[in-house]
């Protein structure tokens, strides 16, 4: 699938409510600006590790999204140069302890516990229609979520852009770019996965199983 070769991320950036439908099924609106939030390294996992529910939450939800890795050290750069900065694009899940996002202000705690950043292989970028990617999000086989980027309140270059305007993003560094509707609860046993494909076909994807932990 991939062979890119990235440093550890320094920090994962992620964007919340930026497909209309999701912020919707939540009960909120899409905002004037990117709604930003960080998840820790120390939650990464790879391609076929357990996501392990903690014993705080009794509500832990998949979110399939298109990851954007970067490729070099950036800060402050334009729209239209924002994508030569990036080197890759992965399939991520955005997991969320739901019953604790819905308590807290902020969600470092909802969003990250261990094991609640799958993120598989890097793509290469190279000659990626951004507008044609989509991400699907299965759960044992059942199609949960769909979203087309194209569908996206603030598309990936500007969220690039608007980014590195904030934080210098450093090689390795991934960006989720948010979740499309149908988020879902996961519970042990499940076989979770998420892909990112265009014109239907798949370049990237993350499959992890779920336990109680
Ligand atoms: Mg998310």
């Amino acid at each position: 699938m991939s062979d890119l070769a990235l440093p550890r991320p320094t920090k994962i950036v992620c964007v919340g409510r930026n497909y209309l439908k999701h912020a919707e099924e939540l009960g909120n609106t899409v905002p004037d600006e990117p709604l930003l939030f960080l998840k820790p390294p120390s939650a990464l996992i790879g391609d076929g590790a357990t996501i392990v529910r903690p014993p705080e939450s009794s509500r832990v939800e998949h979110e399939g999204e298109i990851a954007v890795v970067i490729g070099q050290r950036c800060r402050r750069v334009a729209d239209d140069h924002a994508l030569d900065f990036v080197a890759g694009l992965a399939a991520l899940n955005d997991v969320t302890a739901r019953d604790l996002q819905r308590k807290d202000d902020q969600w470092s705690r909802a969003k990250g516990f261990d094991t609640f950043c799958p993120v598989g292989p890097a793509a290469s970028a190279d000659g990626v229609a951004w507008d044609a990617l989509e991400v699907t999000c299965t759960v044992d086989g059942q199609l949960r979520q769909r979203g087309r980027a194209s569908d996206m309140a603030f598309p990936i270059p500007f969220l690039v852009s608007y980014i590195s305007g904030i934080m210098t993003l450093e090689p390795g560094d991934i960006i989720a770019t948010g979740t499309p509707e149908g988020v879902g609860p996961l519970v042990a046993g499940n076989e979770v996965a998420v892909e990112v494909l265009v014109g239907g076909v798949p370049l990237a994807a993350v499959r992890n199983t779920v336990e109680d932990g």
